[in-house]
């Protein structure tokens, strides 16, 4: 391949601007030539513009030769150069993936280039093919990003080697994460693929951000178009002595931190019911979250910032988290936490006005479900059922709609075995809630609501003594009602009795099927209400068997 016939004819004849000391080469003398001051204070002098000593040291590190090392400030840099040296304004383009970072994109823009791009597959896989069929004679460069900001994933090494065979431009392997990654470098394979430049950076794992150090490899030729083409005193001289320390440091160490607390956040947050957590290749995790704005706000307002990715290609509900110092990490859980309510949070945490104190939460996770009702008698916030089954989310809401609590369910459970677990499990977790709120208000109390409904009527009873006793008499004539089979219903209110530890006393007639259900759960509600608000609302009932 004849990387000459790629390079801009305007750079090809480019006389680079040269210093004396290029001629010079020497370390000592009195210098004379370049008009700086002479009074030393550390950074009186220009860099050297060739970084002799910085590159010695990565090549060191890398195992790549100093011919084959461009040393930027930042890669943002060596992704600008690559446009300027094989790219024609307004004649030649580039091609990416999507989503992806969005420097390739920016710096196309400046350099009047075309920035095509080429959307991953929903696992954010890159298919070869569709890219390769962007291209044309006019595609300079592609960028591939692995692993890939935002997504987190890396391509496998062979799908970038397919590429870098079948296309006749430049390959600009963008590796920032690599330290990360479970997938290697390929910089050993530098020396096989003279349209292969590969960019790594001190901002990530090396942990020099600030100093603004990136690095492009590629084959002696290209690198000395990149010398050619960059300022002189592209990289300043506190930045190179600072990078020193840097390139010193323990970074493995860091990194192994890095990436146990990975997976320690990613298996904490894919915990929480809603969050779906990307497998990650680098030192973030790509969270889909129910409201990315909403979550981004809340995250926000517990002053940990994140960055919000809903709108990139492929992202709809993404946030990019990065990961922290452990207590960073513990910080941005109890958030998470807090804002989706999972096991054990304040009620502040979810927005709560101060005052409320009659609340609890419930997380129940099984092999088969995971449910998670959060109640507050006082209500407080806004109520939602969202269990997978409609029918059975809509006669949850009359709970809160005839009790005045607010409550909050949210199940996913194994619903494509059936839905005998998610009914049971969330009558489980209800009925403990509801206990844990009532508090030390459970007592001898004993409540109950006769209700009218149509051509229904219903009766609860409910007395808080502690014993458990549960009777039912509602004769459902019909199998199902909307996605749940009738005969859950007598199981999710004996699940809940059992978990509240009460008498429970069901009864109902009517005919339709539709409004039974309905005025059994509206019965409930108006008999938690005055569990609830007993002074206003207190029944006595002849006795815990009777009816009234
Ligand atoms: C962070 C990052 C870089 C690094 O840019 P610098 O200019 O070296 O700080 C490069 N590429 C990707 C994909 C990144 O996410």
């Amino acid at each position: 391949m004849d990387i000459y016939k790629l390079i801009r004819k305007n750079i090809l004849g480019l006389e680079p601007y040269s210093t004396a000391r290029d001629e010079y080469g020497g370390q000592v003398g009195i210098f004379l030539d370049a008009n700086e001051s002479p009074f030393d204070n550390g950074f009186n002098r220009y860099p050297d513009p060739a970084q002799k000593s910085l590159k010695g040291k990565v090549a060191a590190i890398k195992g790549v030769p100093v011919e084959n090392i461009f040393i930027g400030n930042g890669s943002d840099e060596a992704i600008d150069l690559c446009y300027r040296i094989f790219c024609e304004p307004r004649v030649n383009n580039a091609v990416a993936m999507a989503p992806t970072y969005g420097m390739y994109g920016v710096a196309a823009g400046i350099n009047d280039v075309e920035f095509r791009q080429v959307l991953l597959n929903e696992d954010f896989s890159l298919d070869t093919g569709k890219l390769l069929s962007k291209c044309d004679a006019g595609t300079r460069l592609i960028f591939l990003c692995s692993p890939n900001n935002p997504s987190a994933r890396a391509l496998p090494n062979s799908q970038v080697e397919d590429i870098l065979q079948k296309f006749e431009g430049i390959v600009v392997l963008d590796e920032a994460y690599i330290d990360f990654s479970s997938v290697p470098s390929m910089l050993p394979e530098l020396d096989r693929y003279p349209n292969l430049i590969i960019l790594q950076t001190f901002s990530k794992a090396w942990g020099a951000a600030g100093l603004r150090l990136g690095m492009a490899f590629a084959s002696r030729q290209i690198i000395g178009y990149f010398s050619k083409v960059k300022y002189p005193y592209n990289v300043d001289v506190v930045s190179m002595r600072a990078a020193d320390a840097a390139l010193s440091a323990d970074v493995a160490a860091k990194v192994r931190i890095t990436l146990s607390e990975r997976a320690r956040v990613s298996d904490a947050l894919s915990a929480i019911p809603g969050l779906f957590v990307y497998p990650s290749d680098a030192n973030f995790l790509l969270v889909k979250v129910p409201d990315a704005d909403v979550m981004y706000g809340k995250l926000l307002e517990r002053g940990i910032i994140v960055r919000n990715r809903s709108n990139m290609p492929g992202c709809a509900g993404c946030l990019r988290v990065t990961i922290g110092t452990p207590a960073e990490n513990d910080a941005l859980l109890a958030a998470f936490a807090g804002i989706l309510g999972s096991g054990g949070t304040v009620p502040e945490a979810e927005g709560l006005p101060a005052g409320f104190s009659r609340w609890a939460e419930v997380r129940r996770k099984t092999g088969e479900t995971d449910v998670y009702v959060r109640i507050c008698l006082d209500g407080g916030f806004e109520s939602s059922s969202d269990t997978g089954l409609k029918f059975f989310d809509h006669m949850l809401d009359q709970i809160p709609r005839h009790s005045g609590v607010a409550l909050k369910v949210k199940a996913a459970g194994d619903l494509d075995v059936d839905e005998h677990h998610t009914v049971e499990d969330v009558g489980i977790a209800l009925g403990e809630a509801i206990g844990k709120a009532l508090g030390d208000k459970r007592g001898i109390e004993r409540y109950g609501f006769v209700l009218p409904m149509d051509d229904c009527e219903a009766s609860v009873l409910m007395d808080l003594g502690g014993r458990i006793d549960f009777e039912w008499d509602v004769p459902f004539t019909r199998e199902y009602l909307g996605d749940v089979p009738t005969e859950m219903f007598r199981h999710f209110f004996k699940s809940m009795c059992e978990a509240m530890k009460c008498n429970l006393h069901v009864k109902a007639s009517g005919e339709n099927n539709h409004h039974l259900a309905e005025s059994v759960f509206k019965a409930f509600a108006k008999a938690l209400r005055a569990a609830v608000r007993r002074d206003a609302w207190n029944y006595d009932v002849p006795s815990s068997k009777g009816t009234l």
